[in-house]
């Protein structure tokens, strides 16, 4: 290679990098620091061309990417994940000879290790690494993307011999693997990285919950059915502990507020009673009404 950069030391020192980077912005990567990576102190930038970016000095594709659309919509979508749950991966355009398709080709016929950017938010990413392409459907102009190392076992081809218990469970597993930690960062982006009811604002100590339960019909991992909750106040939501009505006052429950105990259950939740969430300013990002009124009936039954 003229530059000198050998595939694999790229590869392992981008994983690397994003291992870091997520560490220090677990609410999603943006793209200004994302395009801080150097290899061999020479910068490589990591977002450059929305979908398939393969630097110059290498052979196959090193990243693909997801665009951020609304919270409503979360990818990948449904048409997305194939029977056995690889992700479905869009070719550039629809001529398969396109230099983005056949990058991506070279990748897949070289085992090479990729990077999947998913958008949480204008110019802030998710990462999913490492991801392999491990088949292509010419037919459907997509190439199928494995998003984890147990994954990549999976041939395409045999998926269809499967049961289809177990293909549903494989595509179950895809969903979590890429739906939650998506799920959470559009959460915390949408709340600009903030308890919706203390308002602490340490990413770290947040989590994104559900207000329809994930279990539950309805409680789909998007936007307007989240909240952003630091973890006290996520599992005393999730316990029923508190409540928030449908517009948005906290409600504590009535043996809560009569206990007598030290300075967390008197600050931190005895005193939220009544407390207006902080919910984004963004309409579309805003907790969906039906949604904390049916949850609220459950906190209801349980006071
Ligand atoms: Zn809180």
């Amino acid at each position: 290679m003229v530059t000198g950069l050998v595939d694999a030391q790229v590869r392992a020192a981008m994983f690397g990098y994003l291992q870091d980077l997520t560490l220090r912005h677990p609410e999603g990567l943006p793209s200004s620091e994302l395009n801080k990576f150097a290899v061999g102190g020479r910068p490589l930038k990591l977002v450059v061309q929305p979908g398939i970016w393969k630097p110059a000095e290498l052979s196959g594709a090193l990243t693909i990417r997801t665009t951020y659309t609304a919270p409503n919509q979360l990818p990948p979508y449904e048409d997305d994940i194939s029977a056995g749950g690889l992700v479905k991966y869009a070719y550039r355009g629809t001529d398969g000879n396109h230099s983005d398709n056949r990058a991506l080709r070279t990748a897949m016929r070289e085992e090479l290790p990729l990077a999947y950017f998913i958008g949480v938010a204008q110019g802030v990413y998710q990462a999913q690494f490492p991801v392999y392409v491990v088949g292509e459907r010419a037919d459907e102009h997509a190439f199928l993307i494995a998003v984890d190392e147990a994954q990549r076992l999976i041939d395409p081809e045999l998926v269809a011999s499967l049961t289809p218990d177990r293909r549903s469970y494989m595509e179950r597993l895809t969903r979590i693997r890429l739906h939650q930690p998506v799920f959470r960062a559009r959460v915390l982006q949408a709340y600009e990285s903030r308890c919706a009811i203390c308002r602490l604002r340490h990413p770290d100590l947040l989590d994104a919950a559900h207000i329809i339960r994930d279990a539950d019909e309805g409680g789909l991992p998007v936007v307007p059915n989240g909240l952003s909750l630091c973890k006290i106040h996520h599992a005393a939501y999730d316990r029923n502990f508190l409540g928030v009505t449908p517009d948005l006052v906290v409600k504590v429950r009535q043996d809560i507020l009569d206990e007598v105990d030290g300075p967390m259950l008197r600050y931190g939740i005895q005193a939220m009673a009544g407390e207006r969430l902080t919910a984004p300013r963004q309409r579309a990002a805003q907790p969906d009404r039906d949604n904390l009124d049916q949850r609220y009936r459950e906190f209801l039954a349980a006071s």
